[in-house]
Formats: structure tokens, C-alpha cells, sequence
């Protein structure tokens, strides 16, 4: 066979980039795409050569794969409010504008404008954010990962201690690959388990803190519940047995409250830094991006004498964050600053995130209502159907808000393919599949979205299955 196999005649890089013309992605990529198709063509002789038509439309599919992993927004039909693979907490355009006035030019970052000198940087955010958390101090890291990171390692390598006492029920994994023993570990941590799954008791903590423990640390359930027989101390209890044995008590809240979320129907309470603070805890961390609403980040409040020392240790400045975070989360904290003013204090209205849990059922309905009716007598038919959204980003699993949903069925019976062509489209619709139908929940839908979804749904129904759009260069993979 293979002295017959013909010469392995492929096409010039300039005749596929022709063929390809015109293309959204930036023309050194393309080249790049091209000449690695083309080398994977020329080292696999047994494979016979495609016909050129052939190799575009395999090419064409490949820059399409690749523009997809661009940043870009996209529409969030899931109804999950702080989705993690959807960036989490949205910024809305308040935070963009006055991030834009910040950053656009220079801005007095690390500069004090009394004096003239070096400055501290981000002075008035870690005064914020102590007011906020009822705590002598605070300060910020990348994100709430790091800040366990920096935690862990700091009292470690501080105190000469090497074990860290945690309840069996709270060696939990937080998302991909975050595990709780892994990072007590990676930190130079020796992992001292104490209690069972469901049940730890004051007994337990202090019979596992020796002259060796570092530190007792407590990891909130953000995303999980246990229910029946279980049972577990008070903060306080813990708080008492870390004091006298005179070691830190540290509290990975995770889900990051600022406020009282239980105060909007349908969620269920999180235990708020100012409150696990006054229980006796030393230090508390928590994220920026789930349940605050602000940019991703990872915040530590408490003792004055720790946070000094967390900011000298030198692991502290790897960790640090961008002025963007800087500016994104210094105004998301105003927001809660001048709603804790007034004297209805609930959740600051000014934050997305809030907009978004506190929209009520009757609005979205009437938001679902007029969209319903511009979709008119197309095929196939647009229902509107109650539903329930959820916060995501492991944040508190158990509450559901109600909500209203677009729903339609594929006439081909195709869920797959319908909801590969909405994410296609520009900008990409992320719907949720269930129950047979393709769902757009309105909770997570900007109002200035709605006409984008009506053209993403429109243009998923009229371009049928294998076809690919030559001019946005998408089609179904
Ligand atoms: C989410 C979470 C983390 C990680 O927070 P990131 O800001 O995503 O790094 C850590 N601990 C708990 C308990 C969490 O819920």
C-alpha cells in the first residue's frame, strides 16, 4: 500500500488562509492554527489528505473552538447568581464606571496625598472592611484560597507547632481540587483530625490541642448541609479552649456574608464575620466574589497584632492583590458602608448581586409576560414556567429563590445541539437543560439583555444542525 499512497499534496498556508478570510481571530493565530494542522497532516501518512473543502471546514471548526476560549460576556440564562465558571459575582456598570475613573490614569495606589511619600496601600479598603467586620483590622488577598494559604503557613512556620486542629466533619473539598487536608498539608501542616463526620464535641477540641497545636481552625459548611444526628460546639466553646491554651482560632467562613441574607425570602442565614469575631474568634477569611459581590478576593479580619504580621510575612506579598481588585472592591464596600448608614440597613441595593436575589417573582414574571408575547406565534414555543435560581459558587446550597424561566423544547428533540447553538451565538446565551426543555431563567437575564435573547433563540431555531455560519465563523462543533 504504501508506495501507492500519492504525494502528500497539501495546500499552501496562504490558499487555506484565503479560504478561511474573513476570520475573528487575530491573523498571527490563524497562521498558527493552520501550520499546526497542516504539520500534524504531513506527519501522519496513513491518514489519506482531506479534500481542501474538507480541511477548511476541520480548520474553521478549529478557530472557532479557539475564538470560544476568549474572554468575553456572555448571557447567563442558568438563574445561578455568583456561577463560579461564569466569573462569579457580576460588577454592573456603578462599579465599572467608578473603576474606570480610577484606573483609567494614575491613581495615589501606594501614595499618600498628605505628605507626599510612599503611602499604604490599600489603606481605606482594610478600614472599610474592619468597619464592616466589627473587627481591629482586616486585610486582602487574592482570594479566599490564598488566604487560608497565607493563614496556615504563617502560624505554622511562626509558632514552631506543626499541627492544626480541624473536625472530621470539616475536611470538606471546596470546588475543583481545593481540599481542605491537602492545603493544611501543602502548608507545612500536620493535620490533626478530631470528632467524627457528623458529631465533634467541646470534649474533642480539647483533648486534640497539645503543647504541638498551632491552631484551631473551623471551616464553614458553605457548600453542603448535613441534617439528623449531628452536632458541634459553639464558636464561642471553641473560642474559649484556642484562648486557653493560647493559640489562634481561625474561621474559613468562605461564603463571605457582609450582611444578613436571610432578611430576602427564600435564602437561609450565613454566619457573618462581625458575629463569629465577637464569638472569640481570632481571624475569619472569606471570599470578595460570592456572597459580598465584589471582585474576586480573599479577605482576612481580626486581631490588629495578626493582620500586622500576616502583612509582613513575605508569602503575604505574593499573594497580593491588582489595583483593579483594589478599585472594584473598594467601591463594592462603599456600597455596604452607606447602606449600613440608613437606618433600614438590609442589603445594599447598589450591589448586582443583591439586585439580582431581591428582583421578585412578580417582576420577572412580568419581564417573561412581554417577552413571551414578542416571541408571538414562532415555532417552536416559548413557555413560561416557574423555576428556582440558586446563588452557586458554593454558597449555601439549601436556599432557592423562586423564579421564572423561559422554556422552549427543540422541535428535533436535539437539547444538545439547541444549547450549543445559543452558546454560539454573540453574545453567547448559557441556558440550563431539564426535564427535556432548554430553560432561560430571567433572575440572571439583564433586563437590557432580553433583545439578545429573543436574536440568540431566533438565529439557534433557524440554523439547523452541521451548518456553519461563514461570517461568524460558528457552528455547531
Ligand atoms: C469558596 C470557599 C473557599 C475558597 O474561596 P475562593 O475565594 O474561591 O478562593 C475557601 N473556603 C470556603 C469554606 C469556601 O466556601
Amino acid at each position: 500500500m504504501a508506495n501507492l499512497a500519492p504525494q502528500r499534496a497539501l495546500p499552501s498556508v496562504d490558499r487555506v488562509l484565503q479560504a478561511l478570510a474573513p476570520f475573528e481571530l487575530p491573523r498571527p493565530m490563524v497562521v498558527r492554527i493552520i501550520r499546526d494542522h497542516l504539520a500534524a497532516l504531513r506527519h501522519a501518512p496513513e491518514e489519506p489528505v482531506p479534500a481542501f473543502e474538507a480541511l477548511v471546514g476541520d480548520l474553521r471548526r478549529r478557530l472557532v473552538a479557539v475564538a470560544d476560549t476568549r474572554l468575553q460576556a456572555v448571557i447567563n440564562g442558568t438563574g445561578i447568581l455568583a456561577h463560579t465558571n461564569l466569573g462569579r459575582a457580576p460588577l454592573g456598570t456603578t462599579n465599572l464606571n467608578a473603576l474606570r475613573s480610577m484606573l483609567e490614569g494614575y491613581s495615589n495606589l501606594e501614595f499618600a496625598l498628605s505628605d507626599g511619600r510612599r503611602g499604604s496601600r490599600g489603606a481605606y479598603l482594610e478600614f472599610g472592611l474592619s468597619t464592616l467586620c466589627h473587627a481591629e483590622a482586616a486585610t486582602v488577598v487574592n482570594n479566599c484560597a490564598a488566604a487560608l494559604v497565607l493563614l496556615l503557613h504563617h502560624f505554622v512556620a511562626t509558632s514552631h507547632k506543626r499541627e492544626v486542629v480541624i473536625s472530621r466533619g470539616e475536611l470538606i473539598q471546596i470546588g475543583g481540587g481545593f481540599r481542605i487536608p491537602e492545603i493544611l498539608e501543602s502548608s507545612g501542616a500536620t493535620l490533626r483530625e478530631i470528632g467524627t463526620t457528623n458529631r465533634t464535641s467541646v470534649d474533642d477540641y480539647r483533648q486534640g490541642v497539645t503543647s504541638d497545636t498551632a491552631l484551631i481552625l473551623r471551616v464553614h459548611h458553605s457548600n453542603f448541609f448535613m441534617e439528623g444526628f449531628v452536632d458541634r460546639p459553639t464558636d464561642a466553646e471553641i473560642a474559649g479552649i484556642a484562648r486557653s491554651a493560647g493559640i489562634p482560632f481561625i474561621v474559613d467562613l468562605g461564603s463571605g456574608a457582609l450582611v444578613d441574607i436571610a432578611s430576602i425570602s427564600g435564602l437561609h442565614p450565613e454566619p457573618l464575620p462581625g458575629e463569629v469575631l465577637e464569638a472569640g474568634a481570632d481571624l475569619v477569611c472569606f471570599s470578595g466574589d460570592k456572597l459580598l459581590g465584589g471582585p474576586q478576593a480573599g479577605i482576612i479580619a481580626g486581631r490588629r497584632a495578626s493582620i500586622d504580621a500576616l502583612k509582613a510575612d513575605p508569602l503575604f506579598r505574593a499573594l497580593r492583590c491588582d489595583k483593579l481588585v483594589f478599585a472594584a472592591l473598594q467601591t463594592a464596600l462603599d456600597a455596604y458602608l452607606h447602606a449600613a448608614s440608613r437606618r433600614d440597613a438590609g442589603p445594599p441595593t447598589a450591589i448586582p448581586l443583591v439586585q439580582l436575589m431581591t428582583r421578585t417573582v412578580d417582576d420577572l414574571a412580568a419581564r417573561a409576560a412581554r417577552l413571551r408575547s414578542r416571541w408571538g406565534a414562532r415555532a417552536p414555543e416559548l413557555e413560561v414556567h416557574p423555576c428556582q435560581s440558586q446563588i452557586g459558587g458554593g454558597v449555601s446550597p439549601r436556599s432557592l429563590l423562586p423564579s421564572v424561566a423561559l422554556r422552549t423544547k427543540p422541535r428535533d428533540g436535539d437539547l444538545d445541539g439547541l444549547l450549543h447553538r445559543l452558546r454560539q451565538h454573540r453574545p453567547p446565551l448559557i441556558g440550563r437543560a431539564a426535564e427535556g426543555y432548554c430553560w432561560i431563567d430571567l433572575r440572571t437575564v439583564f433586563p437590557e439583555q432580553e433583545e439578545q435573547v429573543l436574536e440568540a433563540l431566533a438565529s439557534a431555531f433557524q440554523s439547523s444542525a452541521g451548518e456553519v455560519s461563514p461570517t461568524t465563523g460558528c457552528g455547531p462543533a
